[in-house]
């Protein structure tokens, strides 16, 4: 038999409140702390993550235990930021619907202290508070604690990363007052124990099971090469239209860097860091949350106190260092009982910090496939036509405009507007993936094996006057490319085979064809793409010319690559340049990006 709200002895004003919420069933962590918390005089540590429903955890028996009656502060609340610290208040307002005479503030920095001291004057029963203004406001005599009964640490652990720990240590001291202290903590680090050792006595400890925690939330992972996470990400924000996430950096940079990117192509995206005001960081965090933006990009510092329902997907564009770290993030999503999708994005490198992670949070981590260009254009097609099919006609006088559409679409077909229709929304998928490579990485830094080069034959060689080093200077000089956008190298007596990341393949070819070295014209084409080209590489591999040992870019690579020779890249989508047709609709004409010229790499900037 489930537990009840009913059974567990919270004041009726309180019960009647969260009834009214919805809540009926309580959440693990609560159903072990609300007992114990509702004695009012036992210390307690519960170690839960944010979206465990903590907040009704502590929140309920503290809001039970307050005499109204009595104008003074009864319950602290210390958390690590302004936003946690609304987000409660708010909750407690919820809870204390039923009781008129309860009155509740939430003071944190970065905004008047002034008004705060006045609300805090009108007499309240619980302070919910950030430590540094809240030590403030006991320095200006603003504040008594005198009369504080139960004191709560709020996501404990964020507190003591962010610096916290003396002015905790202060506050605590200065509660004399305290029957209990209620520690919640995601995690529990030493300086987190000491904190319980040091102020508690005998508490009662739960630790909500991880894995009810992580229940809902799907761990997944994406392995590309370093230099293609920025394509990998935008494929799986492409993939998945209707995401709605947190993208975490490991740096300000790099948090800045893809910002910059994804706004110059449109995304609806922007970034918390930490040079924003404070009115800067709410206006992002307002567009955030009434879904203006789809995306929000932060550092884990940034990050902080973000609490928002309903976030679909986390994002990790690189992994954090600390595993306690990346149960932080994972858990900004599946909260209230939703799903979510924690995605993490790797390079052969960060695979072992993966295993860590996996052991640590006891999460179990499902290696992907990097979705094809093909795959996004299929998503996002039939993501349209729902969105299509789902559009609201019901206001706006479309009916008047009959006639004129009508009119207007009296030669054509309903296919042929269909068509229209949907090219309108979706020409620019087609035109970007038209080519796009495959971005799979495999597990051992295998990158022409995996298809996302594209194998040129050219037509000079050692005998143009080069040695290895100085040819891959020429390539990358003349074309701008980077080293990592090139694979492996072979140089030939008379020619030579390069591969290049298929994004860049055209623009690569057009570089070169036709240009003269030391007088005589280069000659560059895909490799296998005419019987004559074919050929040649046969011969070359039937033992006939010599063989400079190995390419560029890493031997082990090479020698991991031994086998793999005539094949090349993967092409895309055939000579026809890979248009997306419609499920089912073979030979019917499809949806054709017709400019074969802007290839995926069309958007990208030369470096
Ligand atoms: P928290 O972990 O406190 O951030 O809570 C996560 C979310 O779960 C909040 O949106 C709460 O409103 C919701 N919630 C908390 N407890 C319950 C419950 N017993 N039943 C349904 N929803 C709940």
């Amino acid at each position: 038999m489930s537990i009840t709200f009913q059974d567990m002895g919270l004041s009726q004003p309180v019960y009647d409140a969260i009834s009214d919420l919805g809540y009926i069933n309580p959440t693990p962590i609560q159903q072990q702390a609300i007992p114990v918390l509702l004695k009012g005089t036992k210390d307690f540590v519960g170690l839960a993550q944010t979206g465990t429903g903590k907040t009704a955890a502590f929140g309920l028996p503290l809001l039970s235990l307050i005499d109204t009656s009595i104008k003074k502060v009864q319950g602290l609340v210390i958390c690590p930021t302004r936003e946690l610290c609304m987000q409660i208040a708010k909750d407690f307002e919820d809870y204390g619907k039923y009781m008129p005479e309860f009155h509740s503030v939430a003071v944190y920095g970065g905004t008047s202290i002034d008004g705060q001291i006045r609300q805090i004057k009108k007499g309240v029963q619980i302070v919910v508070a950030t430590p540094g203004r809240l030590i403030d406001l006991i320095e200006r005599r603003a504040l008594f604690l005198d009369a504080v009964i139960n004191v709560v640490l709020d996501e404990a652990d964020e507190m003591l990363n962010m610096g916290f720990r003396e002015d905790i240590e202060h506050i605590l001291s200065q509660a004399t007052s305290r029957q209990a202290a209620w520690l919640f903590s995601a995690t529990m680090p030493k300086e987190v124990r000491r904190i319980a050792e040091t102020f508690m006595k005998d508490p009662f400890e739960v630790k909500v099971d991880s894995n009810i925690t992580a229940k809902n939330i799907k761990h997944v992972y994406y392995q590309c090469q370093s230099s293609q996470k920025y394509e990998t990400l935008k494929r799986l924000i492409d993939y998945n239209p209707g995401m709605y996430g947190i993208i975490f950096t490991r740096t300000k940079l790099e948090a800045q860097d893809i910002t910059e990117k994804l706004l110059k192509e449109s995304y609806e995206i922007d970034a918390l860091h930490g040079d924003l005001s404070q009115q800067q960081r709410d206006k992002v965090m307002g567009r955030f949350r009434d879904k203006t933006l789809q995306l929000l990009i932060a550092t884990d510092v940034a990050a902080r106190g973000i609490d928002v329902d309903s976030i679909t997907h986390v994002i990790n564009y690189a992994l954090p260092d600390e595993p306690e770290v990346y149960t932080h993030r994972s858990g900004r999503t599946a909260r209230a009982g939703k799903s979510g999708i924690c995605i993490s994005i790797l390079h052969n490198r960060e695979t072992g910090r993966l295993r860590d992670i996996e052991y640590l949070t006891k999460a179990k981590f499902e290696k992907l496939e990097i979705p094809s260009g093909r795959e996004v254009c299929e998503k996002q097609f039939y993501s349209f036509i729902e969105k299509l099919k789902a559009a609201d006609i019901s206001h706006g006088d479309y009916e008047n405009y009959l006639p004129y559409l009508s009119e207007q679409f009296a030669d054509m077909s309903k296919d042929e507007v269909l068509q229209r229709v949907a090219s309108l929304e979706f020409n620019r998928f087609l035109k970007y993936y038209e080519k796009a490579g495959d971005l799979n990485a495999s597990g051992r830094d295998s990158r022409s094996s995996n298809g996302a080069f594209t194998r040129l034959f050219m037509s000079i060689g050692e005998k143009d006057g080069f040695y290895k080093a100085a040819f891959l200077e020429f390539l990358l000089d003349s074309s701008g490319h980077t080293k990592a956008q090139l694979g492996k190298i072979e140089l030939m007596d008379a020619y030579s085979f390069v591969e290049v990341e298929n994004a860049i393949a055209d623009e690569f070819i057009a570089t070169f064809n036709g240009k003269k070295y030391r007088g005589r014209e280069i000659r560059i084409e895909r490799s296998g793409d005419s019987g004559d080209g074919g050929g040649r590489e046969r011969n070359f591999r039937g033992g006939g010319g010599r063989r400079s040992g190995g390419g560029y870019g890493g031997g082990d690579r090479d020698r991991d690559r031994g086998g793999n020779g005539g094949g090349g890249g993967r092409r895309n989508g055939g000579g026809g340049g890979g248009g997306y047709r419609s499920g089912g609709n073979e030979g019917g004409g499809g949806y054709r990006g017709g400019n074969g010229g802007d290839s995926g790499g069309g958007r990208r900037r030369r470096s």
